[in-house]
């Protein structure tokens, strides 16, 4: 057993209220001499937030990105005596750059968590990244900033902290392609004609595990397959035609490596996000896990079949992205997220979401950003323009 670090890790956490803040509360909890919980935040929870700070109280700071919820949380009393209060995107930095913070836990949906994330690294600090939609968004910026950082990139996301698992201490020549693996989401199993009726309800019901709805969604369509392959290449360093997807539906293997020498390496876990956020907590030491891990005396069938691009276009499009470069990525998330919403909303059909974002593409080729605010302005044009051909249907 290796010792207990003479303090506990000091964790900021980003986006505490959402699926994954829950996983990582009980973590925290349950490791009181190696993690403590110094700040949380949340988009608009407040009631939720200030559970958190009651539970939690090594809590000193809470952040809420929403104006209107900061402004309630101010005059609720509903924070303990002490606890600082931060506001909007600002507030999110502050607390990602807090002097006694050891590890940031980015949590946040959609692209809200990208200038979090370079402050983070900036100030030295370890970031354990679940947003995928930060790299895909600015990816080779945080990779830089990544570089320059005393701290660490940790990824959280199951796929990409099993990759990170398996490819740890490897030598990169010799890795000849990663495997993603995905569950197939919702409608895997749905023939292709009645995938014209599917409402958000049916996309909201996954197989194996509970999320919030954008993701949710983004399962059902491989658009969050599409975005976690191009965190993949980004993260790793690899060429688009290195980067692989294969359908698991019992979402066991959370991805695989194949060496130059044909020899596989694969991460198992239950589908558990417990699991890669416990991983990532602690790292590089480890510690028993807060659930039971893989019972291997009952029987346990693992499948592994080709995805169908036809009945995934999202999954094409999101491979042409990762050849094309550039700024084609943060095309392909911002249209997707414009897409989703007006899907959630019942505004446009489940089919409609990969052409709305394929018409993006086609009408948005911004030059590669050169700087944060290029980035930024890549994410408003392609918004636009995706918003646009919501009615061009
Ligand atoms: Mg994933």
């Amino acid at each position: 057993m290796s010792p207990l670090p003479p303090r506990p890790k000091r964790v900021v956490l980003l986006g505490a209220t959402g699926s994954i803040g829950e996983s990582a509360l009980r973590v925290i909890a349950a490791h009181p001499g190696r993690l403590e919980l110094v700040a949380v935040a949340a988009h608009r929870r407040l009631d939720s937030l200030a559970g958190i700070a009651r539970r939690f109280p090594s809590v000193r700071h809470v952040g809420l990105f929403d104006g209107p919820a900061a402004d309630a949380a101010a005059s609720s009393g509903l924070f303990p005596a002490g606890i600082r209060l931060h506001r909007g995107s600002e507030g999110l930095i502050a607390l990602a750059t807090l002097p006694e913070a050891d590890l940031v836990l980015l949590a946040v949906v959609g692209t809200a968590g990208f200038e979090p994330a370079l402050a983070a690294l900036q100030a030295g600090k370890d970031l354990a990244l679940a947003s995928k939609e930060v790299i895909v968004l600015g990816g080779k910026f945080v990779m830089a900033a990544a570089r320059a950082s005393k701290g660490r990139l940790l990824p959280v996301d199951s796929e990409h902290n099993a990759l990170f698992q398996c490819l740890e201490g490897r030598t990169p020549s010799t890795v000849a392609r990663i495997v993603l693996t995905a569950s197939g989401g919702a409608f895997r199993d749905w023939p292709v004609e009645r995938l014209s009726d599917v409402t958000p309800a049916d996309a909201l019901k996954h197989p194996n595990w509970a999320m919030g709805p954008k993701i949710t969604v983004d399962s059902a369509t491989l658009a969050n397959k599409g975005l976690e392959m191009i965190e993949a290449q980004c993260l790793f360093g690899l060429h688009a035609d290195q980067c692989q997807a294969v359908l698991h539906p019992q979402s066991i293997v959370h991805s695989l490596v194949e060496f130059t020498d044909g020899v596989m390496l694969a991460q198992l876990c239950p589908p558990s996000m417990t699991f890669p956020i416990q991983h990532a907590l602690l790292y590089p030491d480890r510690a028993k896990g807060v659930e039971a891990p893989l019972g291997l005396d009952q029987l346990l069938q693992l499948d592994f079949r080709p995805v169908d691009e036809t009945r995934f276009p999202l999954l094409r499009l999101a491979k042409a992205c990762m050849q094309a470069g550039g700024a084609a990525p943060a095309v392909y998330n911002a249209a997707n997220e414009v897409a989703v919403a007006a899907f959630l909303d019942h505004r446009l059909s489940f089919l409609d979401i990969s052409r709305v974002v394929e018409r993006t593409l086609d009408a948005c080729r911004p030059a590669e950003a050169g700087d944060l605010a290029a980035v930024r302005a890549i994410d408003r044009e392609a918004r636009r323009v995706a918003t646009a051909a919501l009615s061009q249907r």
